[in-house]
């Protein structure tokens, strides 16, 4: 027995004596195969069967083997599938056309047996470690956005994200809303109760403000103990009212560390467009933050929304 990986191979060939031979041969190396007679059949099921890899006949009546490869390279559900051409003696001098198109080799028929299950192997073997390449990306990606202590944006992708969100309300005249939330004496807190207490009302904040918002808000860690919102389509009425809300479930919430029960409230300052006529993003945040800083001045566990 060989140790080697095992997949899904997926072949496209008009050629029924052809087809069995080579499920015949995969199979005999334990990997799956579907298989299919013309070109569009194939590209069906290349989406549906989702194989590692695909051994595409180039010669077949109507859609041939390399307008079936422009096909799958063209979709983004099947453009990453590893495409082993087949041809035949007579079509070698087009072998580099496949290449060309994304294939990622080919082999010449009639084949030596081995060569087939080799070279299959090693594209199973390149396709899974594509895969797992990708899924780590999507894990980084998703990692360099968010805060690591309370798992909403950081500071960097909210900064992205404003850029862009006002900039696409200003172009449109959509309403757009920022609020800044800041804890209330939360160096007391830590004084009081320590760092950890500190770091667990950081996190259950985060839940407050995630049960709160809608999808298409985006909520942020801003700074320490610092929270920053952008409402998309939201005026400044509804913001106000949003974060009236909000500043309630917090004081309403049983804050406990260690079985201790810990008094928590927030002060949020709310700018919105066009209501306060922001010129670019940096003036919705300025401005969310003077309406932050009022709110302080004015007793903290308050909401105050930005007077121009
Ligand atoms: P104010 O009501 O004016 O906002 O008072 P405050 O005490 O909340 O504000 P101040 O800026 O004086 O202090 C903020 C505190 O937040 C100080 C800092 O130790 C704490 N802090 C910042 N980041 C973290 C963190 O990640 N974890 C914990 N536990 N505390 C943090
Ligand atoms: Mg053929
Ligand atoms: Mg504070």
């Amino acid at each position: 027995m060989t140790t080697e990986q095992t997949g899904k191979v997926l072949v496209i060939d008009d050629n029924a004596v052809i087809k069995r031979l080579a499920t015949m041969l995969l199979a005999k190396k334990g990997h799956s195969v579907e298989t299919a007679s013309s070109g569009l059949e194939g590209i069906e099921c290349a989406k549906s069967f989702k194989p590692h890899v695909i051994l595409l006949d180039v010669m077949m009546p109507e859609i041939d083997g390399y307008e079936v490869c422009r096909c799958l390279k063209a979709e983004a559900a099947t453009k990453d599938i590893p495409i082993i051409m087949v041809t035949s003696r007579a079509e070698i001098v087009d072998k580099v056309k496949g290449l060309e198109l994304g294939a990622a080799d080919y082999i010449q028929k009639p084949y030596d047996h081995e060569e087939l299950q080799a070279r299959v192997a090693t594209q199973i073997k390149m396709k899974t470690l594509w895969d797992e390449l990708q899924e780590k990306n999507k894990l980084l990606e998703e990692l360099v956005k968010k805060d690591g202590l309370t798992n909403l944006y950081n500071h960097r992708y909210f900064h992205d994200r404003i850029v862009e969100e006002f900039s696409r309300s200003k172009r449109y005249g959509l309403a757009l809303s920022c609020v800044l939330m800041d804890i209330d004496f939360f160096k007391k807190i830590n004084d009081s109760y320590g760092h950890q207490a500190g770091d667990e009302i950081l996190k259950k904040l985060a839940e407050i403000i995630l049960a709160s918002i809608r999808d298409v808000d985006i909520a942020a860690r801003y700074g320490g103990e610092e929270f920053a919102l952008i409402l998309p389509h939201t005026t400044i009425e509804n913001a106000a009212t949003f974060s009236e809300r909000l500043r309630r479930s917090v004081d309403e919430t049983d804050f406990q560390f260690e079985g201790i029960r810990i008094r928590v409230t927030v002060s949020l300052g709310v700018a919105s467009l066009p209501e306060n006529r922001p010129q670019s993003h940096t003036d919705i945040i300025r401005f969310a933050d003077e309406a932050l800083y009022s709110a302080k001045n004015a007793g903290r566990n308050r909401v105050e929304l930005y007077r121009m």
